[in-house]
């Protein structure tokens, strides 16, 4: 069978170039006679892998060297208890914006360690855009401020971040980490499931700034804890071994495209091409606000709930795959994050075109 257009949240459609190479390496890597997968973490082939898999990171990212780079276990989600566990001091608070289901799950999960405010929320408004913030109401002396730059269910995204001054800003970046440029300086802390951007599940990336390491609070789980990670080169112990090999060949494909620079570019004009006909058409409807638009998960409707499964069964008889939006909200998502190539938004655009003409 040939390979379909994967359009899903996550777990995601991966450069064909890295799922190749990884088949071709599969029984014997490197000449080790043996496939990564049965490698001890500790071995040198190994550790090769691990180290250029870190350092592609840093490369891609532009990451300075006062920022620790772990790959970590138990996914964003993880990162929900890790974060305040790591940044909330004794009696210390934090401030949260509310842009959609996972910047809540992080706010509802960081209440269980701490002083958490809510400083900006979409929620009433079932998260259409990136709620507005003022810098008025930030705490000054908050031990972080917690953003998601790109809401994965709700297809929104930061296109400004907040000023924070001396506060750590403090990102979930699933869903768009590697998508477009950004400045990690900016940031105190960056992370991200791999499942979206970055290769397959099971590897958690965390961008940390050193100066903000040596803060766990005594109860924090030590695979949690970013300051025992990083001096054991993430290798407390076993990491998810294949996994991170796998995003090493993803990067590899990235770094190919010529980065996260070049990448942006073909991003925007594959998000473009589907707003373009979004908005021209009087049939679909996109639901996240124009000045919030995602460039990686594109959210609309059809006239009704029933031609929206409609049009999800009969793009999937044209190759078109997983296009039902989540379950909270219904409608279709096309999630087009880096490895869908142009041709596969084309491809969803001309189904557009023609289903639109045969059900209005
Ligand atoms: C998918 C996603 C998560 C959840 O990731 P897990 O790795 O499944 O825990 C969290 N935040 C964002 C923005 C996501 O897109």
């Amino acid at each position: 069978m040939d390979r379909v257009y994967n359009f899903a949240p996550g777990p995601a459609t991966m450069p064909e170039e890295a799922l190749q190479t990884a088949a071709r390496e599969m029984l014997n890597y490197n000449g080790t006679g043996m496939s990564v997968m049965e490698m001890s973490h500790r071995s040198k082939p190994y550790q090769e892998i691990f180290d250029r898999t870190v350092a592609l990171v840093r490369e891609l990212m532009g990451v300075p060297e006062d920022y620790e780079v772990l790959l970590l276990q138990g996914g964003a989600t993880g990162q929900f208890a890790a974060v305040p566990m790591n940044l909330l001091r004794e009696g210390g608070s934090a401030d949260y914006i509310d842009s959609g289901n996972f910047a809540h799950g992080a706010l509802v999960e960081a209440k269980k360690y701490g002083d958490i405010r809510c400083v900006a929320s979409s929620r009433e408004e079932n998260y259409r855009f990136i709620p507005k913030w003022s810098v008025a109401d930030f705490n000054p002396d908050a031990d972080y401020f917690y953003i998601t730059t790109n809401n994965t269910i709700y297809g929104t995204r930061y296109s400004s971040l907040p000023e924070t001054g001396r506060v750590p800003l403090v990102a979930d970046m699933s869903s768009n980490i590697l998508s477009e440029v950004y400045d990690v300086r900016r940031f105190g802390v960056i992370y991200a499931g791999a499942q979206k951007n970055i290769g397959p599940a099971g590897v958690t990336l965390v961008i940390v700034r050193k100066d903000l390491l040596g803060h766990a609070r005594p109860f924090c789980p030590k695979v949690l804890d970013w300051t025992v990670m990083a001096e054991k080169g993430s290798m407390l112990n076993t990491p998810p071994t294949y996994a991170i090999y796998m995003c090493g060949l993803c990067l590899d494909w990235l770094k190919k495209q010529g980065g996260a620079a070049a990448i942006e570019k073909v991003n925007i004009e594959k998000a473009n091409l589907l707003y373009d006909l979004l908005d021209e058409s009087a049939f679909y409807r996109p639901t996240a606000e124009p000045a919030s638009r995602s460039r990686m998960n594109v959210t609309f409707t059809t006239p009704d709930p029933d031609t929206d499964a409609a049009f999800v069964k009969e793009a999937a008889t044209r190759g078109l795959a997983n296009l039902k939006g989540h379950r909270l909200v219904g409608g279709i998502r096309a999630s087009i994050y880096n490895a869908m190539p142009i041709e596969g938004v084309r491809a969803l655009v001309n189904f557009m075109k023609d289903f639109e003409t045969e059900h209005k």
